[in-house]
């Protein structure tokens, strides 16, 4: 364990109820010492055993955000990129099988010889080597541990981080507690109980929060504080309010007011400096006061949970910001649409948006939703299976070759989207998924070169099955347009249609690498466009 460094590293727990947003509070935290001019990174903590959450469906665990290193990972390092400058990588999340699976390999190598392999030391051991592994290379790093205090699984990680605050000296470590304080309507009261309940739980396995992070739907009062300071021994200046608010842009500034940055400096031994919040100020009072709204479909197969699609959300928000605009999404079920009238279920949109998925269930209802898009001239994107179905849907209706499909959802006599043919070698799945930074050469005469006002750029990839450049030509010649290609690979990144205002499906994911304060360009240009196609219908 190499514990001769000193820079400072801040756990974040959270108790009563999951989903109160560790993320977010974590990233906004992030926004406000970096202002201070520090350099802060992140490490995601997630106790469940699968390795990383790619073979999760996005349905149970929301989207799986992919870094450019090409790791898959929690969704909560979507919002430390969005917003922060750090960076994230693989070293920046690990979940509870990904440790034990490192373990067991070392003892298999003999490395543990001749002893016990335990939980305690083995497992928090190499759990604390990979925070200080993070810690190092910044001044402050935020160690989010995934859950709820409580829960079983969690357990080896919280005694991880017990143990490493307690080898690091004073005011290197804190704990911040994201807890609840439920609203009671027919008592017309907050109550503190959970949270006392759930610092008690903390303390039971040897953790003082300093600061807590109270999330409520009311203004918290000054008495409140005081009861919950003097329940937990949390100081009342650190008990902080985090109100619920709208948009999440506004977190950063809300922290701010309750001198969250001050404390956690003062608790950590780090300068202060005076810091102004501009940036995020502008971003929420656009948000807040925007000129027009435009109305984005997105059909897709995950529409029933929220975070499924997260980063496309924030992306299109983000857009929304550029322009001024209030971006009003719904999502349509891509699988309903197959049985329903396009035009009845799609007339009223803007633009249409077809993110990307695997398998073949709802792929009809997406690509009617792309041939809708298409003939009646509306602004469509794509996202990688998005750009799979665009293809196939022109292939089949405009070539008329009826049988165009893609091998990952039926064999085909017409394989215009396929693996290549050493992904078809290899025998593990997970081996063949093109994952993280590739480069796309734009050509020149394209709107994406326009869009991005360059003829290079690098962008996320998350996929197995590529465009088939055998049908490249005839395709060509029946009005697909490719824009960009990967020139190390020869493969399709994104194709665009003749005579249509905005078409555009790409094979990387946009999403990933928007920023409120610097958006996707693609996505902005979307969003544009929607409203373009807004104005012409009020002038018909
Ligand atoms: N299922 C497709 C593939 O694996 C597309 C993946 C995606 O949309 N992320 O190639």
């Amino acid at each position: 364990m190499k514990e001769n460094f000193n820079n400072k590293i801040i756990f974040v727990t959270g108790g009563v109820v999951s989903s109160l947003g560790k993320g977010i509070a974590s990233a906004s935290i992030a926004a406000l010492l970096e202002l201070h001019g520090l350099k802060v990174s992140f490490l995601k903590l997630d106790p469940y055993i699968n390795i990383d959450p790619g073979t999760m469906s996005p349905q149970q665990h929301g989207e799986v955000f992919v870094t450019e290193d090409g790791a898959e990972t929690d969704l909560d390092l979507g919002h430390y990129e969005r917003f922060s400058d750090a960076v994230m990588s693989k070293k920046n999340n690990y979940t509870a099988g990904k440790i034990y699976h490192a373990v067991l390999e070392k003892e298999r190598q003999g490395f543990y010889l001749g002893n016990t392999v335990q939980v305690i030391p083995h497992i928090t051991n190499e759990i604390q080597d990979r925070i200080v592994d993070v810690a190092k290379e910044s001044d402050v790093t935020l160690v989010e541990i995934g859950g709820t205090v409580g829960d079983i699984e969690s357990l080896p990680f919280l005694e991880a981080i017990r143990q490493l605050s307690h080898k690091l000296p004073q005011k290197q470590t804190i704990f911040i507690h994201l807890t609840l304080i439920p609203w009671i309507p027919t008592a017309s009261e907050l109550k503190s109980k959970p949270t006392q309940h759930s610092v008690n739980k903390l303390r039971e396995i040897g953790i003082q929060p300093d600061i807590l992070l109270c999330r409520t739907q009311k203004t918290l009062p000054q008495e409140l504080r005081a009861k919950i300071s003097q329940f937990t021994n949390v100081p009342i200046e650190t008990v902080i309010a985090a109100q619920d608010t709208d948009p999440i842009y506004n977190v950063p500034m809300q922290f701010q007011k309750e001198q969250l940055d001050l404390q956690i400096l003062r608790a950590l031994d780090l300068p202060q400096k005076t810091i102004s919040l501009h940036r995020w100020q502008q971003i929420v009072d656009t948000c807040k006061n925007p000129n027009d709204t435009v109305k984005i479909a997105i059909v897709g197969k995950y529409t029933e949970t929220k975070d499924a699609y997260k980063s496309l959300q924030e992306a299109l928000i983000h857009g929304g910001i550029q322009h001024n605009l209030k971006i009003e999404s719904h999502y349509i079920s891509a699988n309903e649409l197959e049985e329903q009238d396009v035009a009845t279920t799609l007339s009223s949109f803007h633009s249409i948006l077809v993110p990307g998925g695997f398998g073949k269930r709802g792929t009809n209802g997406k690509m009617k939703a792309i041939q809708f898009a298409r003939e009646n001239k509306i602004p469509l994107l794509g996202i990688c299976l998005g750009m799979h179905l665009a293809i196939i849907e022109y292939a089949r209706n405009v070539l008329g070759w009826k049988e165009a499909s893609s091998t990952e959802f039926q064999k085909t006599n017409y394989p215009i989207i396929d693996l290549m043919e050493e992904q078809k070698k290899q025998k593990d799945l997970g081996g063949t998924m093109r994952l993280g930074n590739y480069k796309a050469i734009l050509a020149k005469d394209s709107l994406l070169a326009s869009i991005y006002q360059t003829d290079q750029i690098q962008a996320r990839h998350r996929h197995r099955y590529e465009f088939n450049n055998l049908y490249k030509n005839e395709l060509i010649q029946a009005g697909l347009k490719i824009t960009g290609v990967n020139p190390d690979l020869n493969l399709v990144e994104a194709i665009e249609i003749q005579n249509h205002p905005w078409f555009i499906a790409v094979q990387y994911h946009p999403e990933f690498t928007s920023k409120p304060y610097q958006p996707s360009p693609l996505f902005a240009s979307f969003v544009k466009a929607a409203y373009e196609y807004k104005q012409t219908l009020a002038k018909k």
